[in-house]
């Protein structure tokens, strides 16, 4: 029986030292998971969840600058996927790009945020490396070669285990999908042409720069 439609391929991320990639299914997101974010963002420290297509994955050198925005805000995050009973299986470095300009006038309306947070291209991911993901380490963030943000993996305020937990309670996690763990403090506004580079201890390095 054929489709009616045929449907873009699902995205694949690339793994470190292998040949084998990583298929997406879907992103979920923390929110306000370390508490200096949390202040910075003049929010409650209390976990909300929100979620990512899986077409909003990129792993390009050049990530286009979305439209749409005046103020494109950078978190870098750890990304842990998923395999069997929703068990990790793998960790990267992400990137989820917030249009925070959007995020504001919809926190505003108290209206939901997936125009500030789903749209194509919004979460870059550098190489998964497969094995348990680490629970302390450095987690940074630089523009231009200036250090924005700087925490560690230790300073959330739900590890991956409560994470997962909270994430069971309202869904059935399971392979392909992909966890954001949440940023610590420092997001701030990126421009046209602008390169991130991102580094959490034990995990490939991410990097890429902004299209014009
Ligand atoms: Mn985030």
């Amino acid at each position: 029986m054929s489709d009616f439609i045929a449907l873009p391929p699902r995205p694949r991320l690339a793994m470190d030292g292998s040949e084998l990639r990583f298929p997406v299914r879907r992103i979920f997101c923390i929110g306000r998971n370390y508490a200096d974010h949390a202040a910075e963002m003049g929010e409650k420290a209390e976990a909300l969840f929100f979620m990512k297509p899986a077409e909003a994955v990129t792993q390009a050198d050049v990530v286009p600058f979305p439209k749409a925005t005046e103020n494109l805000h950078h978190e870098v995050e750890m990304v842990v996927a998923l395999g069997d009973g929703g068990k990790p299986v793998a960790a990267g470095i992400g990137i989820d790009l917030t249009r925070r300009d959007v995020q504001s006038r919809m926190k505003d309306r108290r209206a939901p945020w997936e125009t500030a947070k789903a749209f194509e291209g919004s979460a870059p991911i550098g190489l998964l490396k497969a094995g348990p993901p680490p629970a302390s380490g450095r987690i940074t963030l630089r523009v231009n070669g200036e250090i924005r943000q700087d925490g560690d993996l230790s300073q959330m305020l739900l590890g991956l285990e409560d994470i997962l937990d909270a994430l069971g309670t309202n869904f059935e996690p399971g392979p392909g999908d992909l966890v954001f763990t949440g940023t610590p403090a420092g997001v701030s506004a990126v421009k046209p042409g602008d390169r991130i580079e991102a580094h959490i201890d034990g995990l490939p390095p991410l990097s890429l720069t902004f299209g014009e």
